[in-house]
């Protein structure tokens, strides 16, 4: 017999438009849906032609480039500031987490709705998490009003992605995946949406790594990303993404790359402990063990190994393990010890056998 089934599950409601080819059609149509007057598109850069282009086709009333990673503060006053001062009543937002994240700092204080148009596998634009970073200390909130109304996936705009990158922000959006097994708010309907995530985005990474032009294993990869997403924010953050959070706050490592090398660290440390987790991550990897299942995946797509090739050092590893043990939920299925954190930081800095 089964558990008995007993849980609360919260549904973000939100409008997700997939094709590709078919961004700037769908955004002229949600923009029009919306019945928005003056629009802001923020752009994170590499796709200024195509936000300029969108730009031009809804006549925009501001394009906005100022993005940096983890939206600093000052970044965030700035572009509040020119939204109000443009009268802008819908901000559209093209790029990774760093853009949907400034557009969400936007929506934090105006309530203005968002049309996200993600670039990257982040999954930024499906939670109701927003971040903002002030002298060197980010803090994040959760807030419905950050919620994208529309979030529109083409995967074209995803061919100008380096395959390495390409890697790495999948192999984020699989330990959104693999986190839910086991973070505070997990249940049945989120480790559905977890396990179908896990086997799109490995499947998708797979044939994107066959090579770079792959739009049907981009396409998959979006797929498998936004449903990483939705299981992130349903099921909260565990042990990996309060891991990632505290390296990528105190030591300033990048975003991508870090999920990337962590996870199997954690998968390693969490999955005798957590049986029906690892059972999940083995079928939607089509294997018998999760981590060997992982770890060949990784293999096969050249993943990131060593936090000690993102700029971290060894001596850090000590006020880390202080800093992640203060943080990590109690819902997590194995007790964590300083030492546990040690070693397994100690492991991924080396990028060694755990
Ligand atoms: P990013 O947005 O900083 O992008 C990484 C780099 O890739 C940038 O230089 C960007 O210009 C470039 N890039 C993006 N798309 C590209 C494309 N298609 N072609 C070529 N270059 C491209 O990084 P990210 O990993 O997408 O996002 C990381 C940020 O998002 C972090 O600040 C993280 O905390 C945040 N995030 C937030 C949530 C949330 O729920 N709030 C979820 C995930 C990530």
């Amino acid at each position: 017999m089964t558990d008995p089934l007993v849980f609360a599950h919260q549904t973000l409601g939100q409008r997700i438009l997939f094709g590709s080819g078919l961004a700037a059609v769908n955004v002229a149509a949600e923009v029009d849906r919306l019945g928005a007057d003056a629009v802001m598109v923020i752009t994170g850069g590499h796709d200024a032609n195509f936000a300029s282009g969108v730009a031009r086709q809804i006549n925009a009333t501001l394009t906005y480039d100022d993005v940096a990673p983890h939206v600093p503060i000052e970044k965030a006053e700035k572009a509040r500031a020119a939204a109000q001062e443009y009268d802008v009543d819908l901000v559209v937002c093209v790029g990774g987490g760093s853009a949907i994240g400034l557009a969400k700092a936007i929506a934090l204080t105006s309530r203005l709705p968002i049309i996200a148009v993600p670039t990257t596998y982040a999954g930024s634009e499906a939670t109701n998490v927003w971040g903002i970073t002030e002298a060197s200390r980010k803090t994040t909130g959760v807030d419905d009003g950050v919620l994208p109304v529309s979030v529109i996936y083409d995967a074209e705009l995803t061919l100008s992605l380096p395959v390495e990158l390409s890697v790495a922000s999948g192999l984020n959006a699989l330990a959104h995946c693999v986190d839910s097994l086991w973070a505070p708010r997990a249940d049945p309907i989120n480790a559905a949406m977890a396990s179908e995530g896990i086997r799109a985005l490995s499947a998708g990474l797979s044939a994107l790594n066959a090579g770079s032009g792959d739009l049907r294993g981009r396409e998959q990869t979006q797929y498998g990303a936004y449903l990483s997403a939705v299981a992130f924010a349903s099921a909260g953050s565990g042990m990996h993404h309060k891991i990632c959070h505290v390296l990528g706050g105190a030591y300033d490592l990048p975003h991508a790359q870090t999920h990337a090398t962590v996870l199997p660290y954690v998968l390693a440390f969490n999955a005798p402990a957590a049986p029906e987790a690892a059972r999940r991550i083995a079928d939607a990897l089509g294997c018998s063990d999760a981590l060997e299942g992982l770890n060949q995946l990784r293999k096969r797509l050249k993943a990131p190994v060593a936090l000690r090739d993102y700029g971290l050092k060894e001596t850090d590893l000590s006020e880390a393990a202080d800093l992640i043990l203060k943080v990590i939920p109690s819902s997590n299925p194995r007790k964590v010890t300083r030492q546990d954190l040690l070693i397994l930081l100690h492991a991924a800095w080396n990028g060694a056998e755990f």
